[in-house]
């Protein structure tokens, strides 16, 4: 029987795995904390009872991913929950940007004939949608299988989100795609924001914005539930400083990021061939707070009271300069806030009269920022009255991801800054990127295409490499 160690039990890591597993080899995951799950954790951090999101809430990648559909991790317990509305960014008053989960819902709710553009601009991807999900789900390097659909999707992924926008006439529609954009932690006017926002748009519009039932954490119990069927191993506990303290195996995959990989190489990637990993550029990470709260809360915005995501940060403009200012070092007076409330859509989570609610902006990586007041000054604006709910709060700086997840370089959540080259190779320019220059050693984490989100990809193709051998 062929064997894998597999290091780190985030979602890449558990989805290689389960893959393997399933594929008949026998596995056994090492993890460095006391709980499998990395980046898609769940737990009590403020009141017993009350289970909130560490890391991950929502899941347009997770519900949109060919690995977590081909492992049927439905059968292992995961349940998508949807809100009434995928999205909604708030700007003052009852006004808001709301992305739908109906393509002519959205269009309808745009002001002007933003809507027909917001058509237009999506109505083509979204009758691509299957065939786009697995080519943006993989390495980007290669002969793409439908040209045309790429080629259709590449021409407006290309844009930067400032260019974009201007498509746009109204605050609405502009604000939308801005704080789609947001989500690739890089200043609004590189290439490529656009398309990341408009591929989460898509998300939206074809698979929902959902949260799992009971917290992320089931996604990544459903993985260890299959890993566990085919008699895999889990070891929780275990942080792995040096490849040479593995058992042997046939072949070994780290959910880790590329400088854990030469630190523990044993001097072996010090020359050239480590030259891609030891320059890979990490990016922003967040400051991030988890609230309970004694009722939901009081969005002046009526859709944002039906959503469990949120995009606070006003118009387009303001996102913009938010985002430009963590790009210049530091954190902006009226930062651009992501904000989930996993008990609109999931009840479970939290006894009757309990709500949830999760936020965090980004901040540059490494910075100490307990940015908290200016985070909760946004909820003034679109939510005033909210502070009377306050049961309590748990914040988590910089340097406290770094503590919580050893593969959270300086707190970079996406593992590894999606600038320039390294949004379409990660961690080196290749045609199987997953593949180390070490015999029998694979990278299989958020640092490998397609990066960050809980989706698993990165380990289901790390896994497919092994598997070609
Ligand atoms: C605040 C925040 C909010 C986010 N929100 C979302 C969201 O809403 N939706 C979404 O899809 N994504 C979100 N993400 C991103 C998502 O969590 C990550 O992209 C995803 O978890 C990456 O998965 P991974 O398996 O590559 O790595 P990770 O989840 O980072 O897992 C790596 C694992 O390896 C372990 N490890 C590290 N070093 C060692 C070692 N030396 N030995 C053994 N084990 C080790 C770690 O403890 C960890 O368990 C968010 C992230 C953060 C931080």
């Amino acid at each position: 029987m062929r064997s894998a160690v597999i290091v780190g039990a985030g979602p890449n890591g558990l989805t290689a795995a389960a893959r393997l597993a399933r594929e008949g080899w026998k596995v056994s995951v090492y993890e460095a904390r006391s709980t499998i799950g990395g980046g898609s954790r769940t737990a009590e951090l403020i009141e017993t009872g009350v289970r909130h999101d560490v890391c991950a809430a929502v899941h347009p990648a997770g519900a949109s991913s060919v690995a977590f559909r081909s492992l049927r991790l439905e059968e292992h317990g995961l349940r998508w929950v949807q809100p009434e509305v995928p999205l909604v960014h708030p700007l003052g008053g009852e006004r808001a940007g709301v992305l739908y989960r109906s393509l002519d819902d959205t269009v309808a709710a745009l002001p002007g004939r933003d809507g027909a553009r917001w058509r237009r601009l999506m109505q083509p991807l979204l009758e691509d949608f299957d065939y786009l999900t697995g080519f943006t789900q993989g390495p980007l390097i290669g002969v793409p299988r439908n040209p045309v659909a790429a080629a259709q999707f590449g021409l407006r992924a290309v844009w930067p989100a400032t260019v974009l926008r201007r498509m746009f006439r109204h605050d609405e529609a502009q604000a939308l795609l801005g704080g789609l954009a947001a989500h690739s932690c890089l200043p609004m006017n590189r290439p490529f924001t656009g398309g990341l926002g408009l591929m989460l748009g898509l998300m939206g519009h074809a698979v929902g914005w959902p949260v799992a039932e009971g917290g992320s954490q089931s996604i990544v119990d459903a993985l260890a539930s299959v890993i566990r069927s085919h008699d895999g191993e889990l070891h929780t506990d275990h942080e792995v400083m040096d490849l040479r303290d593995l058992p042997s195996a046939d072949a070994v995959l780290l959910d880790l990021a590329p400088r854990q990989l030469v630190a523990m190489s044993g001097g072996r990637l010090d020359g050239w061939r480590g030259r891609p990993y030891r320059r890979f550029r990490h990016g922003w990470s967040a400051c991030k707070v988890d609230y309970v709260l004694s009722g939901p809360m009081p969005w002046t915005a009526p859709e944002a009271r039906r959503t469990a995501t949120l995009h606070l940060g006003g118009p387009f403009s303001e996102v913009e300069e938010s985002e430009a200012i963590v790009q210049r070092g530091g954190v902006g007076a009226r930062p651009f806030v992501l904000v989930a409330q996993p008990t609109v859509a999931d009840p479970t989570r939290a006894p009757a009269g309990r709500h949830t609610l999760w936020a965090y902006c980004h901040v540059p990586n490494g910075s100490p920022l307990n940015v908290t007041d200016r985070i909760e000054a946004q909820f003034d604006r679109f939510a005033p009255g909210w502070r009377d709910l306050v049961v309590g709060r748990a914040v988590r700086t910089a340097p406290e991801f770094v503590e919580y997840n050893p593969s959270a370089i300086g707190g970079d959540f996406a593992g590894g800054s999606m600038a320039g080259l390294q949004l379409l190779a990660r961690p080196r320019i290749a045609l199987d990127p997953y593949r180390t220059p070490l015999p029998n050693v694979w990278l299989c984490s958020a640092s490998t295409p397609p990066g960050a989100a809980v989706h698993g990809m990165c380990g289901w193709h790390a896994a497919a490499s092994v598997l070609r051998g």
